[in-house]
C-alpha cells in the first residue's frame, strides 16, 4: 500500500499561485527583468541594535539551555510595559502574556486548546490562511465571514446568520489586514467583542501589523476594550515592525483562560524561544523606535510610487495608512488570476491574485512594497504602460 497523508492534510486548500509560478519562471527564462512583489516580507535588514542585543545573549552560556516555553519574566514584563505605554492596558505578565516563536506558531496552535472535532471556527476571507489551516488540524469546520469593499474589508458582523454564531466557537479578525491594508477602530472591536459575549466566542485578533503604519497613531488593539480580558487573545510579531521575519519571535496577550490554553498546548510541542533572541526582542520593543517610525514613512513613499504607475494605468487602490501591501482592483471583466498573469508577462512584475487569499478576494490583487524605491520606479514605470 501507498504511504497516504493523513485527512487533516488532504482537507488542506489547494496552492493557487502554482499557474503563476510558473509563467514566473518561463518570463524569468526569457530574460525579463522580473521584479517580484509577490512575497510578504520585509527586504530591510533588522536594525543594528537589535542584532548587537542578540550576539551579545548569544554568547552568554546561560542563555545556552532550553528556556521556560512560556518566556522569561524579563521579557514577558517587557510585553506588558509596552501594552502599557502604547495603550494604557494592564496586564499580568505571569497569566496574561505568553512568548511565541513568531505569532504564526500561535495562531496556527491556539484552536488546538479550545476547538473540538466539528466544532465551527469563523474566519474571514480573504485573509492569511493559518486561521484555516489551524482549524482544520484541530478538527474544526472553518464558516467564512467574507471581507468586502463595501464593508471596508470589515466582517458585517450582522450578516453572521444566528445559528452560525451559536455553534461557533472562535472568531478570527486581523487588523491591520493582510491582504487588503484595512483597519479597525476601537468601536468595532467592542461590537465584536459584545456579540461574542451575547455568543460565547473567543475573539482571536491577529495584530502583527499594527505598528507597520504612517498615521502617526497607533491602530487600536482590542485589549483596550473592556470586555478583552474575559474573551480575547491577541497575537503579536516583530517580525513585520523591526524587519525580523527569519528570528521566530511574537507573543499573544490577553485573557488569562485563553493564554492558560494557549500554553498548555505549547509545553507539549515546543520549548519556547532561544533566550538570545528574546533579549533581542526586549531590545527592539525598549529601545528606540526610531527605525519604526522610518520605516512607515518609507512604505508610504514606496506605496506612492508605486500607485501612481497604477493610477496612470486607470487602476484604482483600497487606500490606507497601514502595511505595505497595495490592494488593488482588478478591471472590471478580467479576473484576478488573468490580471496578475497580463502584469507579470507585459511588465515583468509579480502581485498576488487576491482570489489566492480566498474567493471574495476576487476581483482584487496584492502588490507587497518589498522593494527600494528605484525599483519601485521602474515597476511602476512598466505598470503605467499597460493597456486594459
Ligand atoms: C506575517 C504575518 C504573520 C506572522 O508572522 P510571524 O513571522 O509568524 O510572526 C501573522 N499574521 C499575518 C496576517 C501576517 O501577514
Amino acid at each position: 500500500m501507498p504511504i497516504e497523508f493523513a485527512e487533516r492534510l488532504k482537507a488542506l486548500p489547494p496552492y493557487l499561485f502554482k499557474e503563476l509560478d510558473r509563467i514566473r519562471d518561463e518570463v524569468k527564462a526569457k530574460g525579463v527583468d522580473v521584479i517580484d512583489l509577490g512575497v510578504g516580507d520585509p527586504d530591510r535588514p533588522t536594525p543594528p541594535h537589535i542584532i548587537q542585543a542578540l550576539n551579545e545573549a548569544a554568547a552568554d552560556s546561560k542563555n545556552h539551555q532550553y528556556p521556560v516555553y512560556s518566556g522569561m519574566n524579563s521579557f514577558l514584563t517587557v510585553v506588558a510595559n509596552w501594552y502599557k505605554r502604547r495603550y494604557g492596558v494592564d496586564l499580568d505578565p505571569k497569566t496574561e502574556v505568553c512568548s511565541l516563536i513568531g505569532s504564526k506558531e500561535g495562531l496556527a496552535q491556539f484552536p488546538l486548546a479550545f476547538v473540538n472535532p466539528g466544532d465551527l471556527v469563523l474566519a474571514p476571507e480573504p485573509a492569511y490562511p493559518v486561521y484555516r489551516s489551524g482549524t482544520i488540524f484541530a478538527g474544526g469546520t472553518v464558516h467564512f465571514t467574507p471581507l468586502l469593499e463595501k464593508n471596508g474589508f470589515l466582517p458585517d458582523l450582522k450578516a453572521i446568520p444566528k445559528d452560525i454564531l451559536t455553534k461557533a466557537k472562535i472568531i478570527w479578525v486581523n487588523y491591520p489586514n493582510n491582504p487588503t491594508g484595512a483597519s479597525a477602530s476601537l468601536d468595532f472591536y467592542q461590537e465584536l467583542l459584545a456579540l461574542a459575549k451575547e455568543y460565547d466566542l473567543i475573539v482571536a485578533s491577529d495584530a502583527a501589523y499594527s505598528e507597520v503604519t504612517w498615521s502617526g497613531r497607533p491602530h487600536p488593539s482590542i485589549l483596550q476594550a473592556p470586555l478583552a480580558k474575559e474573551r480575547a487573545i491577541e497575537f503579536h510579531s516583530l517580525s513585520k515592525t523591526y524587519n525580523m521575519t527569519g528570528w521566530r519571535v511574537g507573543w499573544a496577550a490577553g485573557s488569562a483562560t485563553l493564554i492558560k490554553g494557549l500554553g498548555l498546548v505549547k509545553s507539549n510541542v515546543d520549548s519556547g524561544v532561544f533566550q538570545a533572541v528574546q533579549f533581542a526582542a526586549m531590545a527592539a520593543l525598549e529601545g528606540s523606535q526610531d527605525s519604526v517610525e522610518a520605516m512607515g514613512r518609507l512604505y508610504q513613499t514606496r506605496r506612492e510610487t508605486v500607485v501612481q504607475g497604477l493610477k496612470a494605468a486607470g487602476l484604482t487602490v483600497f487606500p490606507t495608512e497601514y502595511t505595505f501591501y497595495v490592494w488593488v482592483k482588478v478591471p472590471s471583466g478580467l479576473k484576478s488570476a488573468d490580471f496578475a498573469s497580463k502584469v507579470l508577462n507585459e511588465a515583468g512584475v509579480v502581485v498576488t491574485p487576491g482570489n489566492g487569499f480566498g474567493p471574495s478576494g476576487e476581483g482584487w490583487a496584492r502588490i507587497a512594497l518589498v522593494q527600494e524605491v528605484p525599483r519601485l520606479k521602474e515597476a511602476a514605470e512598466r505598470l503605467a504602460k499597460l493597456k486594459f
